[in-house]
C-alpha cells in the first residue's frame, strides 16, 4: 500500500496517545510494539473487509485447512513486508530514535505448534494469501504455546509459554460467531418413518467455542485470508445453572495446552476432546456461513474444500456426516458423496509410533454419535468392497478393528485425495505403508512436495542477502521465486561470488554475537558453521552428528588435525518432555560442548554450541549464517523435512541422506552441489526384511567408533553417567534402531570431502549460489498452487 513516512509517524503517534497516553519520546519498546501493531492492523483491516465482501459476493470456492498446530512465529515484519511497508516503517522508526528489529523482539512468538507440521501449516497460510488463493486456517487458540526450553546444567527444563499475557494485537474475537460443541452423554435413535431415524441426546456436556480470527495478509495483493482459532468457554445463559467445578475445569483445560509431542501419538482423552472441539466448531461455522450465502447444501463441494492436515482433524469426516444427516435431514448416501468430495487428507509420517488409533471405548463414551457414524461408515465400506476386492484387503484397511478406531484409515476412506509430502514419502505410502489402500483407491493417491514461505525465510530472515540478490538480478524474484534461476548466469563470476561470501560472513558475525550473548562462547566467523536445527528425535540422528564431533575431537587430541578447517557445530532442538532418550541426547550434546569448548588443546578449531529454545524466531537468526545444513535422518524416516529447504535458500550446502526432500534438492542442484551419504531407503527396507543388522559387529570391528562410544560410559565425557549409559546401550544392547553406526563411516568420509571442498572458495561459493538459484521449486507458493489445482479446485483472485 501507498504510505509516506510522515503519514505513518502521525498514525503511530496517535495510536501511542490513544492506547497508552504516551508520546514517541517516553513510550517503551513494548508500548511502541503494541501501538505499531494496532496501526498496521488498521491498515490491513480495510483490505480484509473488502476481500471478505468479494468472497461472499462471488461465492467462489474456498479451502479450509484444518490443523491442530500452527507456527507463524512473529507477525509484525511479515505483515509489514506483505503490505509493502517494511522499509517505510523501518525508516520512520529510525527517525524517532527507535529500531524496528528491537521493537519486533517485543512480540511473543505465536508458537502453537511443535515443529515441521505446524510450521508447514503457517507457510501455507502465507503462500495461500500471497498467491491470491482463498484458503483459510482452522485450529485451536491454545492459551499456552509449546513450552519454553531452558538448558540448566546441560539438561532441558520446560517452562510454560505464557504468550498472551500482554494481549495479542493481531487477533479479533468474534463472539457472534461462537458455536456449541457437545460431548459425552447418551444417544438413542428414534424412527421417524420412511426408514429414517433421528438422534436424541441426554446428559451431554456443552462447551462454547469462540473463534479468534487473525488476518493472513497476502504479499502486495488484495487477498487477506483468515486463520480461525477456537477457544473453549462456558456457555452463557445455557441450561447449565450451577456448573460444577469439574465441568468448569474441563472447559478451562480444553484449549489450554498444546500437546508437546512431535511424531508421537499420545492417546489421551483430552487430546481427543481437543480434536473434536476444533473440528466441530470449524465445520459448524463453515456450514453456517455457507447457508447464509443462500446456497443449497447439496452444492457445498463446489464452494468448500476441507483439508485434513495429518489425522488429528480426521473427525471432520464423521462430523460433516452428522451435520448433514442429523441437522439437515440429508440421506446417508447423499451425505457420504458430499463428504468424500469435500474432504482431502495429507499424511505426514510413516512411523508407527505416530499413527493415531483411538480406543473404541474412549471414542464411544466421549463422542457417542460420532462413534455410531464411524461404525456405520466402516460397515458400509466393508459391505461395498468385500465383493469388489475380497475380504483380506478389506480387513487390512478397516477403520474399526482390534478395539481401536484407525484414524488414517478413516481419513483415506472418507476423502477423495490422500497425499504424501515428498516424492519418496508418497511412493512409500503407495508401495509399502498404505499399499492395500492404493490397490483399492489408486486414483486417490498423489504427491505434494512440501515447501517454505520464501518471504519469511529469505526476505525477512536475510535482508542483506535479499538486497544483494536485488542488486544482482533485480527485484522480480520477490514476487516470483522462479526468477532466482537468473543467478545461474553468475556462477563463475568471482566478483559476484565474493559478494555472496561477504554477506554470509556478515550473517555469521551476527550469529557469533548472539552465541556470545546467549552462551558465553566465542566462535570464529571464519570457521565452517555446521548447523542441525529441528526437533530432537532418534530418527533425525542428532547422535550421528555428535559421534562425528567426538571423532574430530579425538583427531585434535591425537595431533592428527593440523590442517583441519575450523568448525562450529550449532544445535537447536526441543525434546518432548516425556521423551527421555531425546533428553539424554540433549544432555550429552551439552556436556560434549562443555568438554570441547573448555579444552585449551582445541583452540578455535572446534566449538560446539547448543542454542536453547529453538523456535521460528531463532530459526530466522540461525539459518542465514549456516554454511552447512545437517539433514541426516535414516533414509525413509523423514517424510520431507523443510529446514533443508530453508538452508538451501540461504546459500548453505546440505549434508544429508537420500531421505525426504533431500532427494529432490539433489535433483535440483546436481550431485556436485550437495553431500549425500549413507544407506538409501531400499538398503534400509532390505535390513528390515532380512533382519540381519547387528550393531555390535560394527562396534567391535571399528576401533574409532568403539573409542567414541566408550567415551560415553568410561567417564571421558564428564557428567553423563546415566545418559551416557542409556545412549551407549541404545547403540549396542538395543541394536541401534536407526542405523547410526551403520552410516557412521560413510558420514565421516563425506564430512571430510565437504571440508576439502570448503577450502576451494570458488567451488564452494559457486555451489552455494547454485543452491539459491535452484530453490524456487521448494517455495510453498508452488506447493499450494499444486494443492489448489489438483486437490481443492480453487482459483486465485
Ligand atoms: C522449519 C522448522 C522446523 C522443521 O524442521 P525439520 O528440519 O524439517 O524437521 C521445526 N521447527 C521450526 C521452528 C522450524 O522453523
Amino acid at each position: 500500500m501507498e504510505l509516506t513516512k510522515q503519514q505513518f509517524t502521525e498514525d503511530l503517534r496517535k495510536s501511542l496517545t490513544q492506547n497508552f497516553a504516551k508520546t514517541t519520546k517516553n513510550a517503551n519498546d513494548q508500548e511502541i510494539y503494541m501501538s505499531l501493531a494496532r496501526v498496521i492492523k488498521g491498515y490491513y483491516s480495510k483490505i480484509w473487509l473488502e476481500d471478505n465482501e468479494y468472497k461472499d459476493k462471488t461465492a467462489a470456492k474456498q479451502t479450509y485447512y484444518f490443523s491442530i498446530e500452527f507456527m507463524p512465529g512473529r507477525m509484525l515484519k511479515s505483515n509489514l513486508l506483505n503490505l509493502g511497508l517494511l522499509q517505510t516503517v523501518r525508516d520512520a522508526l529510525a527517525d524517532i530514535g527507535s529500531d524496528l528489529d528491537k521493537i519486533s523482539e517485543n512480540e511473543q512468538d505465536m508458537a502453537i505448534g511443535n515443529g515441521g507440521l505446524g510450521r508447514l501449516a503457517s507457510c501455507f497460510m502465507d503462500s495461500l494469501a500471497s498467491t491470491g488463493l482463498p484458503g483459510n486456517g482452522n485450529g485451536i487458540r491454545y492459551k499456552y504455546g509449546l513450552f519454553k526450553q531452558r538448558i540448566i546444567d546441560g539438561y532441558q527444563v520446560e517452562l510454560p509459554d505464557v504468550w498472551l499475557t500482554n494481549g495479542n494485537p493481531w487477533e479479533v474475537r468474534r463472539s457472534d460467531k461462537a458455536v456449541e460443541v457437545k460431548f459425552g452423554g447418551n444417544v438413542w435413535m428414534e424412527e421417524i418413518g420412511h426408514g429414517r431415524y433421528t438422534p436424541h441426546f441426554e446428559n451431554q456436556e456443552t462447551i462454547l467455542a469462540v473463534p479468534y480470527d487473525t488476518a493472513m495478509v497476502g504479499y502486495e495483493n488484495k487477498t487477506v485470508n483468515n486463520l480461525c482459532l477456537w477457544r473453549a468457554e462456558l456457555p452463557e445463559g445455557s441450561e447449565v445453572i450451577h456448573p460444577s467445578l469439574d465441568y468448569m475445569q474441563d472447559v478451562d483445560t480444553l484449549s489450554a495446552v498444546l500437546y508437546p509431542d512431535d511424531s508421537n501419538y499420545s492417546g489421551r482423552l483430552l487430546r481427543l476432546k481437543q480434536e473434536y472441539f476444533f473440528v466441530s466448531a470449524g465445520l459448524q461455522r463453515i456450514v453456517n456461513h455457507y447457508l447464509n450465502l443462500g446456497l443449497p447444501l447439496p452444492r457445498i463441494p463446489e464452494h468448500v474444500a476441507v483439508h485434513i492436515n495429518d489425522t488429528h482433524p480426521a473427525l471432520c469426516i464423521p462430523e460433516f456426516m452428522r451435520i448433514l444427516i442429523d441437522e439437515h435431514e440429508m440421506s446417508w448416501e447423499s451425505a457420504w458423496q458430499l463428504t468424500v468430495k469435500t474432504m482431502s487428507y495429507t499424511n505426514h509420517t510413516i512411523m508407527a509410533e505416530a499413527m493415531e488409533k483411538w480406543s473404541e471405548e474412549m471414542m464411544k463414551s466421549l463422542l457417542p454419535r460420532i462413534y455410531q457414524i464411524i461404525v456405520e461408515i466402516d460397515n458400509r465400506f466393508a459391505k461395498e468392497y468385500i465383493p469388489k476386492v475380497g475380504p483380506s484387503l478389506v480387513h487390512n484397511t478397516r477403520i474399526v478393528k482390534d478395539g481401536k478406531v484407525h484414524m488414517a484409515n478413516l481419513s483415506i476412506i472418507g476423502s477423495h485425495s490422500t497425499n504424501g509430502v515428498a516424492k519418496i514419502h508418497s511412493d512409500l505410502l503407495k508401495d509399502v505403508v498404505l499399499h492395500d489402500f492404493y490397490i483399492i483407491f489408486p486414483e486417490r493417491f498423489n504427491n505434494k512436495t512440501n515447501g517454505i514461505a520464501e518471504r519469511r525465510w529469505i526476505q525477512i530472515a536475510n535482508e542483506e542477502l535479499s538486497g544483494l540478490i536485488d542488486e544482482t538480478i533485480g527485484k522480480s524474484w520477490r514476487k516470483d521465486l522462479n526468477d532466482l534461476t537468473v543467478l545461474k548466469a553468475f556462477q563463475d563470476n568471482d566478483e559476484i561470488l565474493n559478494k555472496f561470501e561477504a554477506v554470509k560472513f556478515h550473517d555469521k558475525e551476527r550469529l557469533a554475537k548472539l552465541i556470545l550473548e546467549k552462551n558465553g562462547i566465542t566462535v570464529n566467523p571464519n570457521a565452517i558453521f555446521d548447523v542441525q536445527v529441528k526437533r530432537l528425535h532418534a530418527y533425525k540422528r542428532q547422535l550421528l552428528n555428535l559421534l562425528h564431533i567426538m571423532k574430530l575431537y579425538f583427531d585434535i587430541k591425537d595431533g592428527n588435525a593440523e590442517n583441519m578447517v575450523p568448525r562450529v557445530f550449532i544445535f537447536g532442538a526441543k525434546a518432548a518432555p516425556s521423551y527421555q532418550y531425546a533428553k539424554a541426547i540433549i544432555k550429552a550434546i551439552n556436556e560434549v560442548a562443555n568438554m570441547i569448548n573448555s579444552d585449551t588443546d582445541v583452540e578455535d578449531k572446534l566449538k560446539v554450541v547448543f542454542l536453547e529454545n529453538y523456535n521460528v524466531s531463532l530459526a530466522e537468526q540461525i539459518i542465514p549464517s549456516a554454511n552447512v545444513g545437517e539433514q541426516i535422518s535414516l533414509a525413509s524416516t523423514e517424510a520431507s523435512g523443510t529446514s533443508n529447504m530453508k538452508f538451501m535458500l540461504n546459500g548453505a550446502l546440505t549434508i544429508g541422506t537420500l531421505d525426504g526432500a533431500n532427494i529432490e534438492i539433489k535433483d535440483a542442484v546436481g550431485d556436485e552441489n550437495i553431500f549425500i551419504f549413507g544407506m538409501n531407503k531400499d538398503d534400509v527396507l532390505e535390513y528390515y526384511t532380512n533382519g540381519r543388522y547387528q550393531s555390535t559387529e560394527i562396534y567391535n570391528s571399528n576401533p574409532i567408533l568403539k573409542r567414541i562410544l566408550n567415551a560415553f560410559v568410561d567417564g571421558s565425557i564428564p557428567n553423563i553417567e546415566n545418559e551416557g549409559r542409556e545412549i551407549f546401550d541404545s547403540m549396542t544392547v538395543y541394536n541401534d534402531e536407526y542405523f547410526v553406526l551403520r552410516d557412521f563411516d560413510s558420514y565421516v568420509e563425506t564430512q571430510k570431502r565437504l571440508e576439502d571442498y570448503y577450502r576451494d572458495r570458488h567451488a564452494w561459493n559457486k555451489s552455494c549460489l547454485l543452491n539459491i538459484a535452484n530453490a524456487a521449486r521448494f517455495s510453498s507458493d508452488r506447493t499450494v498452487r499444486e494443492y489448489a489445482e489438483q486437490i481443492w479446485q480453487i482459483n486465485p483472485r
